[in-house]
């Protein structure tokens, strides 16, 4: 099996540390909000990722965390009048909603940054011993990158020409607050407490952690000094996976992660999805719309490195194909269940080995640096040859080792094949219910609320004598 690896820049065997183990740290969200679209790609592409790894036999110990204080969470508390802690609790209960919608499998570990801050203590401490980082006045902790001879392996940047074009920049928009740095690159390992901010008391100061001694802490408790993957999406390279190594190598005096993958942006109208520049879809407004099962199909026809352009015309083509593979295992379900006469056993002219080719295309994509994109296109293949190849005279043998062959490529996929009606049925009445409660109240506002959210699902009400009705577009 192959992987990009950041590090190298270059496709390379994936030779884990120990055999048929793999140890791997995916970097998870800030929860101070509902995730949107492309924090989900990360999410599905790694996880995807591990399926398949499982699925070659390895004993995959994933570790995804999620980093529960930062300013935006503070910000977020102070405008709704609540602790952090609440903000965070909150979103992650939210997070892990989603997670599970886009079936996401639980990691081995979610630690949470704010129960782990006596390793970070310690993990600064060591820096600080061994001369890579120091303490400012003010008790901020910084980061020596000078002392740390491989800063910018990872990103492939020179720290000299970072600094120059540092000076450059600073010149022409004065930068402040930088005077107790030696490096303006130094970053930030423990800063002091703000006013209503929380904090843990430290030696230095009562404060709270910097961003990246979250991940290189958490990694090295639950996964130990080496590990295998190291993943985020592309925007985690510089500085915060930069950093992680300049801090973990340093303090462990040993190699990080072995491979580093990243996952291209996911975009819209060209640019990237992000919270700040307002122009997201959280996965809550997708789910209202399509079956999150769409979703994860739309981001895995891409290749993970791959940008990719998010858009409804894309969404529902992603739904068609989708529902193609669907319908066949349905079909495939309905003749098992109804098999009449049909013989038990292979017939004589049954391949006992039907669809072995489409298997190995699939293995040889997901071999290649992940290609998912490819690995469905062999999935396609094989729901071809199935239809042709299952008819009336086919046994139930047969069919039944077809449609295991099919869940097997598709659960690698995470792609769930029987349909979810029945709880999207409820949702649907559920809704209506909670309508014609409006309409009795007067909620006129909420009743057509509801109406239009329904037709965004493709459902049409239709007021009748006997009550109201429903149907699907
Ligand atoms: P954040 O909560 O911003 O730290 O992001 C969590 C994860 O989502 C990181 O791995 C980011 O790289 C990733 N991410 C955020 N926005 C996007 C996007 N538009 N496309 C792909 N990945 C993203
Ligand atoms: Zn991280």
């Amino acid at each position: 099996m192959r992987v990009y690896n950041t590090l190298h820049a270059r496709k390379e065997d994936l030779v884990p540390l120990e055999e048929g183990k793999i140890k791997m740290y995916v970097c998870g969200p800030t929860v101070y909000n509902l995730i949107h679209i492309g924090n989900a790609r990360p999410m599905i592409v790694f996880d995807t990722f591990r399926r398949y790894l499982e699925y070659k036999g390895y004993d995959v110990n994933y570790v995804s965390n999620f980093t529960d204080v930062d300013d935006k969470i503070i910000k977020k508390a102070n405008e709704e009048g609540v602790s952090s802690e609440e903000i965070a609790k909150r979103y992650i209960e939210e997070c892990k909603k989603d997670m599970a919608g886009m079936n996401i499998k639980p990691a081995t570990t979610h630690p949470l940054a704010t129960e782990e801050i006596g390793g970070m203590i310690k993990m600064i401490q060591d820096l600080i011993d061994k001369g890579y980082a120091y303490v400012a006045e003010d008790g901020t902790v910084y980061y020596r990158v000078h002392a740390f001879k491989d800063y910018g392996k990872l990103s492939h940047k020179n720290l000299d020409d970072l600094e120059s074009g540092h000076r450059k920049e600073k010149e022409a928009i004065k930068v402040t607050g930088e005077e107790t740095k030696e490096s303006p690159f130094d970053f930030v390992l423990w800063k002091p407490k703000k006013e209503g901010e929380p904090y843990w008391e430290s030696p230095w100061c009562k404060g709270r952690p910097g961003w990246h001694i979250e991940c290189s802490v958490m990694s090295k408790h639950y996964l130990g000094e080496e590990i295998d993957i190291h993943a985020g999406g592309v925007d985690l390279i510089f500085p915060h996976h930069e950093n992680e190594i300049a801090q973990s190598e340093a303090a462990n005096g040993k190699p990080f992660a072995k491979y580093w993958m990243h996952n291209a942006f996911l975009n819209i109208n060209g640019e990237k999805m992000a919270k700040s520049a307002g122009n997201f879809f959280t996965v809550r407004d997708i789910a209202e719309k399509y079956d999150l099962q769409v979703l994860r199909f739309f981001m895995l026809s891409a290749h993970y490195r791959s940008p990719l352009n998010f858009s409804d015309e894309l969404m529902q083509a992603a739904k068609n194909g989708l529902d193609r593979i669907l319908n066949t295992a349905a079909n495939l379900d309905h003749i098992i269940a109804n098999g009449g006469s049909r013989p038990a056993d292979f017939t004589a002219d049954e391949d006992q080995d039907f669809g072995q080719e489409f298997v190995e295309k699939f293995e040889a994509a997901m071999d290649d640096d992940c290609n998912t994109a490819d690995a469905i296109s062999a999935i396609f293949e094989l729901v071809r040859a199935i239809n042709t190849a299952v008819n009336d005279n086919s046994s139930i043998a047969f069919v039944k080792f077809v449609k295991e062959r099919l869940t097997t490529l598709c659960d690698v996929l995470g792609i769930i094949l029987e349909k979810k009606e029945e709880s999207l049925d409820s949702e649907i009445e559920a809704l209506i219910e909670e309508r014609q409660a409006a309409r009795k109240a007067k909620n006129f506002a909420r009743a057509d609320e509801i109406r239009d959210q329904l037709l965004a699902m493709d459902i049409v009400l239709e007021d009748t004598r006997e009550g109201v009705k429903w149907h699907r577009k």
